[in-house]
C-alpha cells in the first residue's frame, strides 16, 4: 500500500493499492500494444490530442492544484502555477512538435544523398520524484506523445493521488489505450521493469541515488537513459548588480517549493564589494517570509514534503554549524504536527565541508564571500553537481566568462532561474545526463533514421 500523508497537518489522506505481478505484466502489454498503434498516429492526431489534454487540464486546474498541495505542501499558488505550465508545455509540443520532427536531407559523397528522419522508438519508463508531482511528469509525457512512443509512469510514494489524476486527464482527453499508464510500484520493482525487453529506455528525475541504481539497471539491458539529479546552484552576485532585486530574487530561488527544487539557488556567492549590503537585503527577505497554510493566498511557504525530508536539512544544518557555519538565524523546527521549518541563513561555510558539498533540499542558504570573477567560478564549480546557475551582472565580459565557464547545463542571467517547455533543461558532472524540453528532449528517445540514396 501506498499512503499520501498531508505534511501541513500530519493526517493520512488516502491511501493507494500496490500493482501486483499480474498488473505489471498487463500493463507492459499494453504499452507495447498501444505501441503499436500509436507509432503509426499522424502528426495531427498527436497535437490534437495534446491539445485535449491541455483542455481537460485547464478544466481540472483547481482540483489538481489542491491536489499536489494536500500530499506535498507546496503553496496553493504554486500549484496553480505548476498546473498552468504543464498546460503550456502539452500546447506547447501540440505547437512546435511537427517543426522539431522535420526531416533533414544533406548531400552524400558520390552525388547521393541521405534523409534524417525522426522515428518513434516504444514504451519509456519515467521514474519520477515528488517536488513538481505534475511539471516533472509532464515535460517527459508531452514529448512521449509528440514522439510517437507511449509512456510508463513510476511516481514517487508519497504522491499517488497526483499520479492518479495525471492517468484521469488522459482517460478524459481521449488517450488511446496503452499510451500512458500509471504504474503504482515501489521502488525495488524498477529494475525488472527496466530489463523487460518492451521498455526501451528509461528517464528519471531524482537523487543521485536513485539515478545510479536506474543508470545501472538501463546499462544491463543497454538501454538508453536520462537523468535529471540533484543541484546545488550558485546565485552570483558581483558588484554592478541591481542588488534590491538580486536579494528579492535569491529569496525566491531558495524558498520556491519550501527549497525543495533541483533548481534552487542554494548558494549565495557574493563579491566583497557589496556582501554587507546583499546580506542585509537577503536576511530582511528570509526573515519576513511567510510561512503558513500552503492552501492560504498569502502563504509563501508551507511546510516541507515530508517529516523525514524536514529532518534531513535539519540534520545537515546541525552538522555545517558542527563543521564552523554560522547559522545567522532560522533553519529551526517549527513545532507543529506536519513537516515544518523556518528558512534560515548560513555564513562561513568551509566550502570544503561535507555539508557544502552536498544538496540541501530546504529552504536554507549559504551565503560566500569572494574577491573576484575568479574566486566566484572557481567555488561556484567546487561542487559535485552542475545543474543551474544564476548571475547577476551587468557586465558584458562577466557574463560571457559566467556563461562559458561556470560549469552547468544552464545560467539564467539577472534572472531567476526556471525551466521553459522550448529551451533545454538538465545538468553536468553528478546532475546527470541528457536533456529534457525543445526539440532535445524531444530527440532524446527517438531513433535518428538515416534513410540512404545513392
Ligand atoms: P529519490 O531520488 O529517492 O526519489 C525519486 C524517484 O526515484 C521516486 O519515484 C523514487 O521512488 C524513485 N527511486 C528511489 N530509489 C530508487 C531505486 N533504487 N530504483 C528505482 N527508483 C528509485 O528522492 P527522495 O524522495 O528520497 O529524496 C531524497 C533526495 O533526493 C532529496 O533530499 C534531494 O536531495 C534529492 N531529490 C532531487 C530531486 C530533483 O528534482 N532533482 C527530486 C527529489 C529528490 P519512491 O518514492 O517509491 O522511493
Amino acid at each position: 500500500m501506498f499512503t499520501s500523508i498531508n505534511p501541513a497537518t500530519g493526517a493520512t489522506i488516502e491511501t493507494y493499492p500496490e500493482l501486483d505481478a499480474d498488473g505489471i505484466e498487463t500493463a507492459l502489454a499494453r504499452a507495447e500494444a498501444g505501441f503499436r498503434s500509436w507509432r503509426d498516429s499522424s502528426l495531427e492526431q498527436r497535437t490534437e490530442l495534446l491539445g485535449k489534454i491541455a483542455d481537460a487540464w485547464e478544466a481540472n486546474k483547481q482540483h489538481l492544484a489542491e491536489t499536489a498541495t494536500r500530499e506535498m505542501g507546496k503553496t496553493l499558488a504554486s500549484a496553480i502555477a505548476e498546473v498552468e505550465k504543464c498546460i503550456s508545455g502539452f500546447r506547447h509540443y501540440a505547437k512546435a512538435g511537427p517543426g522539431y520532427l522535420e526531416p533533414t536531407t544533406v548531400q552524400t559523397a558520390g552525388g547521393g544523398h541521405a534523409v534524417a528522419r525522426w522515428l518513434p522508438m516504444g514504451p519509456v519508463l519515467a521514474v519520477m520524484p515528488w517536488n513538481f508531482p505534475y511539471w516533472q511528469v509532464i515535460r517527459f509525457l508531452a514529448p512521449t506523445i509528440m514522439a510517437g512512443n507511449v509512456g510508463l509512469l513510476k511516481h514517487a510514494s508519497n504522491v499517488q493521488g497526483c499520479a492518479a489524476l495525471i492517468q484521469q486527464m488522459m482517460g478524459a482527453a481521449g488517450a488511446p489505450d496503452g499510451l500512458f499508464q500509471n504504474l503504482a510500484v515501489k521502488s525495488d520493482k524498477v529494475a525488472a521493469i527496466i530489463a523487460d525487453k518492451r521498455v526501451v529506455a528509461v528517464t528519471l528525475t531524482g537523487s543521485e541515488g536513485a539515478g545510479m541504481q536506474v543508470a545501472q539497471a538501463a546499462g544491463r539491458a543497454l538501454k538508453k537513459v536520462v537523468l535529471e539529479l540533484g543541484g546545488s546552484d550558485p546565485l552570483i552576485v558581483m558588484p554592478s548588480a541591481d542588488l534590491d532585486l538580486a536579494a528579492k530574487t535569491a529569496v525566491t530561488a531558495r524558498t520556491q517549493n519550501a527549497g525543495q527544487s533541483c533548481i534552487c539557488a542554494k548558494r549565495m556567492i557574493v563579491h566583497a564589494d557589496v556582501y554587507d549590503a546583499f546580506l542585509e537585503k537577503f536576511e530582511a527577505g528570509m526573515k519576513a517570509l511567510k510561512i503558513g497554510d500552503p492552501m492560504e493566498k498569502e502563504t509563501a511557504m508551507g511546510p516541507l514534503s515530508s517529516v523525514a525530508q524536514r529532518d534531513t536539512v535539519l540534520e545537515q544544518v546541525e552538522r555545517a554549524v558542527a563543521e564552523g557555519a554560522t547559522l545567522r538565524f532560522g533553519g529551526e523546527k517549527i513545532e507543529r504536527e506536519g513537516a515544518w521549518m523556518t528558512a534560515g541563513v548560513l555564513t562561513d561555510m568551509d566550502p570544503e565541508s561535507d555539508v557544502a558539498k552536498e544538496e540541501v533540499f530546504g529552504p536554507v542558504a549559504a551565503v560566500y564571500k569572494v574577491a573576484d570573477i575568479d574566486a566566484a567560478i572557481a567555488l561556484a564549480n567546487d561542487v559535485p553537481y552542475g545543474l543551474g546557475s544564476s548571475v547577476w551582472t551587468q557586465d558584458e565580459d562577466e557574463i560571457e566568462r559566467f556563461a562559458r565557464d561556470i560549469q552547468a547545463g544552464m545560467t539564467a542571467v539577472n534572472a531567476l532561474l526556471a525551466s521553459t517547455p522550448e529551451a533545454p533543461f538538465g545538468g553536468v558532472k553528478l546532475s546527470g545526463h541528457g536533456r529534457e524540453l525543445g526539440p532535445w528532449g524531444l530527440h532524446e528517445f527517438m531513433n535518428l533514421k538515416a534513410v540512404m540514396f545513392g
